[in-house]
């Protein structure tokens, strides 16, 4: 790596090469700030309070030593940011990725703030993660990982101070190991984590919450923007816990018939007449991807973006739509599942062209929603049936997008700003009764 790269890594020095950021395209705080200033301005929110919002209450970095299979200690680094917590306490998932940065964990951490106060649930913000590339990592190499993570970070969680969940590249185990490492210290505290394992104190239908928030959302858009979700045309980029649910629910739930095309890190798959999601599932669990299905034709993931679709669905990672290939996107319609996957510059393009966005802080705040039904089943230790669950996502993000709908609806506004203009509002309103 250059001189140059190394001081402007945000790691200072990280004694292992090997486990530092790789070096990202884009600047995530901008993103998250271009957003946050135009939503911030058009409500008027007092000066001190946008800048009370604009940076983090507390940030940690972490080195987390681990002795790997082949006996050799690593050096990784870890990171919990605590955006804010003036609407309850610090909530956010954890993100193991090559990419990960302290730069990235921060907007992460900010669009949880919003996402939270978006949907009208008592937590704040935050986000975690750690550089590293778990495709490359056995079992043991990421219990060892979490689990010294767990005990590094230790001293800024609690249940009703900072609650950690999976996001990209975790899962229900990871939190096990994390609930696990914790109780050793404080006891039994199933609501340390959410996300968990429904044999540990996970809540039924918390793994498909996401696919699911997305689905209603893409409902409830598709219905206000005249398209009819069983004959259109849907492209899904990415195919893991959020891509794959919102693409089964879909099919099944809403009946769409002509899901066209889906990718994974290692490509994707087209076929014009709709793919049977159920059998990319089940090629996917066989083959660890689903390029390569029989009955489709391959595509890239930038072919994807660039399909003559009416409904597109970036659930992969952020900055899937940039000004580099902004003018390829056909959709009429982008719902954000994953997080932060539009640059402000793609969408002012987009703007300009008529293409809808609904944000992701209200497209993939399903995840966080569940979180929060299974935060309170573990406080009552008492467990809701799925139907419960689904019932309750179903009135919160119908709530969120009627909220949204209207705003944007009533200020002549874009999506994205209606829904930041809806949060900021509540949050300034908390600020103000607060302090
Ligand atoms: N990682 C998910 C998100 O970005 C879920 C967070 C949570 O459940 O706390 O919204």
């Amino acid at each position: 790596m250059s001189q140059a790269a190394v001081l402007e890594s945000n790691v200072l020095s990280p004694p292992d090469e090997k486990h530092r950021p790789a070096v990202k395209h884009l600047d995530f705080n901008r993103i998250t700030d271009t957003q946050f200033n135009e939503a911030a301005d058009r409500i008027k929110l007092e000066p001190e309070i946008q800048s009370l919002l604009r940076s983090p209450y507390r940030e940690l970095i972490v080195q987390i030593p681990v002795t790997m299979d082949d006996g050799k200690l690593e050096i990784f680094h870890g990171y919990r940011v605590q955006h804010n917590a003036v609407r309850g306490p610090y909530k956010g998932g954890i993100r193991y990725h090559p990419e990960v940065d302290q730069n990235e964990v921060r907007s992460l951490a900010a669009l949880m703030t919003w996402k939270t106060a978006l949907v009208d649930i008592p937590f704040g913000g935050a986000k975690g993660g750690v550089t590293c590339d778990p495709s490359q990592m056995s079992r043991g190499e990421l219990q060892r990982l979490t689990r010294g993570l767990t005990q590094k970070i230790d001293m800024c969680l609690g249940t009703y101070r900072d609650i950690p969940a999976p996001d990209v590249n975790t899962n229900a185990q990871v939190m096990a190991w994390m609930m696990d490492e914790y109780g050793k210290k404080h006891g039994y505290t199933p609501g340390i984590v959410t996300g968990k394992p429904v044999n540990l104190g996970g809540s039924f239908g918390r793994e498909e919450a996401t696919g699911r928030g997305t689905m209603i959302i893409t409902r409830e858009a598709c219905q206000a923007f005249g398209i009819d979700i069983q004959s259109a045309r849907v492209a899904i980029q990415g195919f893991g816990n959020v891509g794959s649910w919102t693409a089964k629910l879909l099919q099944r739930e809403l009946g769409a018939k002509k899901i066209v095309a889906v990718s994974d890190v290692f490509g994707g798959i087209f076929n014009p007449d709709g793919l049977d999601i159920n059998a990319v599932v089940r090629h996917r669990d066989e083959t660890g991807s689903v390029c390569g299905m029989s009955g489709t034709e391959p595509l890239d993931n930038e072919g994807l973006l660039a399909l003559d679709v009416d409904v597109l669905i970036p659930a992969a990672l952020g900055g899937a739509i940039t000004s580099t290939n902004v003018d390829n996107i056909q959709a009429k319609l982008i719902v954000e599942a994953a997080n932060s996957p539009v640059t402000p510059g793609a969408e002012q393009r987009l703007r300009s062209r008529g293409v809808r966005i609904a944000p992701d802080i209200l497209v993939n705040a399903g995840g966080v929603t569940v979180s929060y039904f299974e935060w309170v089943q573990n406080l009552q230790q008492f467990r809701w049936e799925l139907e419960t669950v689904n019932a309750k996502l179903e009135e919160h993000m119908v709530r969120a997008w009627v909220d949204v709908y209207s705003e944007s609806d009533s200020g002549k506004v874009p999506l994205r700003v209606a829904a930041y203009s809806v949060a900021l509002r509540r949050l300034g309103e908390a600020t103000r009764q607060r302090y």
